[in-house]
């Protein structure tokens, strides 16, 4: 096939890592090419996202020894995310087709020949799914699994049980890159681009060194910043509120103004109370027509594209 395919694989003071991946990526990218499934350009893009150790000195004594090895190194950390988005852009004018993947070996390689025969079938985004999680850690399990329900609780469009592990066709990343936002959550913005899509079960292999660079409180940023870009909900859940707390505080004047009259109160009790529920609600709700513009500028700011033209006849 004449198709040139990019991996990019973001990288974080992963050097326990790195001697295992790189041979194993380089091994599977030349299988592919030996097989003629991608053109002879097809390259493995490392981003260093600002790592600590000697994940750049690896990259780099990988790039002089292999062709296939190419590699981008961040300023400073910028997060998984950005890492991708780097590479992306990176990539996007040198092949036909991308695909995402971590370099620590869980996202199984064998699914990469699944996700070019989508692509060749005609999708544009084909999404690497988990088949089970029994090399996760039950917290790692639990927490996941509670995650992507907040994400549907709060109506966030995500494929469950999908991390980073996607192939994307070129078209499909340069709209992907039309997107402006500052604050990425890639796994809400690429359902959002559209085009043909289609999922590949894979399974989840152990990390083949090293530990997560993922601790809970990045994974919890994630969460926030997933749901915080992608969802005003949580402001219509204020507004909501207040307008049940406003029909409570009517029955609430209601009450102890009765009370009041039938004489089983002491003198200021009722005013003050009408007084409090009346504010309370008033002020939940107002919050929440605040909340309301706010949010409307929150999305507007964004300057995501209106719509993306799939084909021209
Ligand atoms: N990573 C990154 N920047 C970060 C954290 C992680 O580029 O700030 C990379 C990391 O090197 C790996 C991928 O993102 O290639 C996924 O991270 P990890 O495997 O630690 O996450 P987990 O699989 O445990 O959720
Ligand atoms: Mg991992």
């Amino acid at each position: 096939m004449d198709k040139t395919l990019y991996i990019i694989i973001p990288v974080y003071n992963e050097e326990e890592v790195l001697p295992v991946s790189i041979p194993a990526f380089c091994e599977k990218l030349s299988d592919l090419i030996g097989r003629s499934y991608v053109s002879n350009k097809s390259r493995l893009v490392f981003v260093d996202d600002g790592s600590k150790d000697s994940s750049w000195e690896i990259i780099k004594e990988f790039s002089k020894k292999c062709d296939y090895v190419k590699g981008v190194k961040l300023s400073r950390n910028r997060g998984h995310q950005n890492a991708l988005v780097a590479g992306l852009n990176y990539a996007a004018d040198k092949c036909d087709l991308t695909i995402t993947a971590d370099c620590d070996g869980q996202d199984d390689p064998g699914a990469i020949d699944d996700m070019i025969k989508a692509y060749l079938d005609g999708c544009d985004i084909v999404y690497g799914v988990r088949s089970s999680r029994d090399t996760d850690s039950s917290f790692k399990r639990l927490s996941a699994r509670f995650f992507y329900k907040l994400m549907r609780f709060f109506g966030v469009e995500t494929v469950y049980d999908h991390a980073d592990y996607r192939l994307m066709s070129s078209r499909a990343v340069k709209a992907l890159l039309s997107f402006d936002e500052v604050n990425i959550y890639l796994r809400g913005l690429v359902p959002l681009v559209g085009f043909k899509s289609t999922t590949v079960l894979y399974k989840r292999n152990k990390r083949l060194a090293g530990k997560t660079k993922y601790p809970l409180s990045k994974m919890i940023k994630l969460a926030v910043n997933g749901i915080t870009g992608f969802s005003t909900k949580p402001i219509r859940y204020i507004t909501g509120l207040g307008i049940t707390v406003s029909v409570a505080s009517i029955v609430g004047i209601v009450w102890s103004v009765v009370r009041a009259i039938l004489g089983l109160t002491v003198p200021g009790w009722a005013s003050m109370t009408a007084i409090i529920c009346f504010l309370g609600g008033i002020q939940l709700l107002s919050l929440g027509v605040i909340g309301e513009y706010i949010g409307k500028i929150y999305l507007e700011t964004k300057h995501r594209p209106k719509y993306i033209i799939e084909e021209e006849v």
